[in-house]
């Protein structure tokens, strides 16, 4: 008789360390074999077929496969569809139980409903676990239950949460319960101790590498440090560009979280309202697709596909805003100061819908997050939970003077702003801002 084994299924978690599914996992009584699954279901619709994304994921699996092999074990990567991969996974491997760490967004949330059912069919558990956020769901409410809508007060409850479960550490410093760490890498020795087959590689599943260079996965104390100070000017180094390796989990959160309520208050906010919009999503997951404020849906959205795509491309004539399509375009990466800008700048100047430049953004995003995208277009059309008002309305030239007075980063990303080849704005500023007030206006007392 084969010996029963548990299957971890890595899916926002690719790492090994403090990683708190596999820890339960590699604390039972079976051995574990860890999975992954490229999801034809998720990458079929991909609009491109050198997505940096897929890329990052195949070499995170590719050194996660490497940690493990030193133990003597395989991380063992299929692809297809995860029913069809589970229901041959159930019929190949003796599996005992199953373990994994919790996803919150609509399509995997139903996935694991369906994958759950299964498994419940054949009498196997699922064991799933909280990793992916500090507080998830459900854990940070208002006194009468209902979710939080609003980041402030959401904020403040969350820290009440986090000091609830602090004690007095060795220095006197508090230890907080919600980020201790799940030492899975000290349990390394239960994995089951066989070589799984090879991995497919980029190409056999469709897929070609990219020349996106990978920001790295640690950061110097100083930088969070003296993140308040710098995280608003796009030309320097002044945040973290940690987002890719939260958003598949090749660090920890509950780590970063510690360095950050350590460090600096600011940086730790950040990481609060990404909790902050992954509840919001769980809650209201209407939020993927349609506005929060249902008001905001009756906007007459202008349909102007030169226009959208003068955006995508970053020739509007406005430089910060062509900037930041163009650092998009060229790295995967844009800064957040510029992020808000230029989204609003194709909600409020240009009246597009927001789920177009949503969709731009999920397709060339590195750190891409459902929820964080969506929350922060949303928050830049005006329509989000905790939207700006629709009559604050960016100033680029403003944002410019204020963000990147000596123009570098405009320097860095548009080398032929001040000459004859950069085109004027595409739109008046002060023509765009009234029509978008009279717009909005008209639709939200309509
Ligand atoms: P840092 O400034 O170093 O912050 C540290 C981490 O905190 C980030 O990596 C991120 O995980 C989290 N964080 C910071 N700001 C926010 C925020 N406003 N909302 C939620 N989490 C935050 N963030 C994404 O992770 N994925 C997205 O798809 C995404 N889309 C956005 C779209 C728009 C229109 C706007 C305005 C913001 C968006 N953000 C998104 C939030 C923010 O811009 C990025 O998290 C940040 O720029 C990533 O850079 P960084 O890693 O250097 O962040």
């Amino acid at each position: 008789m084969a010996i029963p084994i548990a299957i971890f299924w890595h899916r926002r978690d690719l790492r090994s360390n403090d990683n708190a599914g596999l820890f339960h996992a590699l604390s039972g009584e079976h051995p574990v074999l860890p999975l992954f699954i490229f999801d034809s279901d998720i990458l079929d619709v991909l609009p491109s077929r050198r997505d940096a994304r897929v890329h990052f994921i195949r070499e995170a699996l590719q050194q996660l496969d490497e940690g493990y092999a030193q133990h003597g074990s395989g991380l063992l990567v299929l692809h297809g569809k995860p029913l069809e991969i589970w229901r041959h996974l159930l019929d190949t491997y003796p599996v005992a139980a199953v373990y994994t760490n919790r996803d919150y967004e609509p399509y995997a949330a139903m996935r694991d409903t369906a994958v759950s059912r299964m498994l419940e069919d054949k009498g196997i558990p699922m064991h799933t676990f909280k990793d992916h956020v500090v507080f998830e769901y459900g854990e940070v409410l208002k006194e009468d239950g209902r979710p939080y809508t609003v980041f402030t007060p959401y904020s403040r409850k969350w820290k009440q949460r986090l000091d609830s479960t602090a004690t007095p550490g060795p220095d006197g410093r508090p230890v907080f319960g919600s980020l201790t760490d799940f030492p899975s890498e000290t349990l390394l020795h239960h994995l089951w101790q066989q070589r799984p087959p090879a991995m497919p590689s980029l190409a056999d599943i469709g897929f070609e590498a990219t020349d996106i260079a990978f920001p790295p996965k640690t950061i110097s104390s100083s930088r969070i440090g003296s993140y308040d100070k710098t995280r608003n000017f796009p030309a320097m180094e002044g945040t973290s560009r940690l987002g890719v390796h939260f958003r598949f989990g090749t660090i920890s959160i509950r780590q970063k979280a510690r360095k950050a309520h350590a460090l600096n208050e600011t940086f730790l906010n950040e990481l609060i309202w990404r909790d902050f919009y992954s509840q919001i999503l769980a809650h209201f997951p209407q939020v993927a697709t349609q506005a929060f404020k249902p008001a905001y849906d009756r906007i007459p959205w202008r349909d102007a596909p030169a226009d959208l795509e003068r955006w995508k491309k970053g020739a509007t004539g406005y430089p910060l805003v062509d900037a930041g399509m163009r650092e998009l375009e060229s790295t995967g990466f844009m800064h957040n100061r510029v992020r808000m800008l230029t989204a609003s700048f194709l909600t409020k100047h240009l009246l597009i819908d927001w789920r177009l430049g949503e969709a731009h953004f999920a397709e060339k995003l590195l750190d891409y997050d459902l929820a964080s995208n969506c929350g922060g277009w949303q928050w830049a059309a005006g329509c989000g939970t905790d939207a700006a008002p629709y009559f604050r309305i960016f100033n680029p030239a403003e944002q410019l003077r204020k963000f990147d007075a000596r123009m570098e980063y405009v320097h860095r990303w548009v080398p032929e702003y001040g000459t004859t080849q950069y085109p004027p704005p595409m739109v008046d500023h002060a023509f765009a801002r009234q029509r978008c007030l009279q717009t909005f206006k008209a639709a939200l007392e309509s």
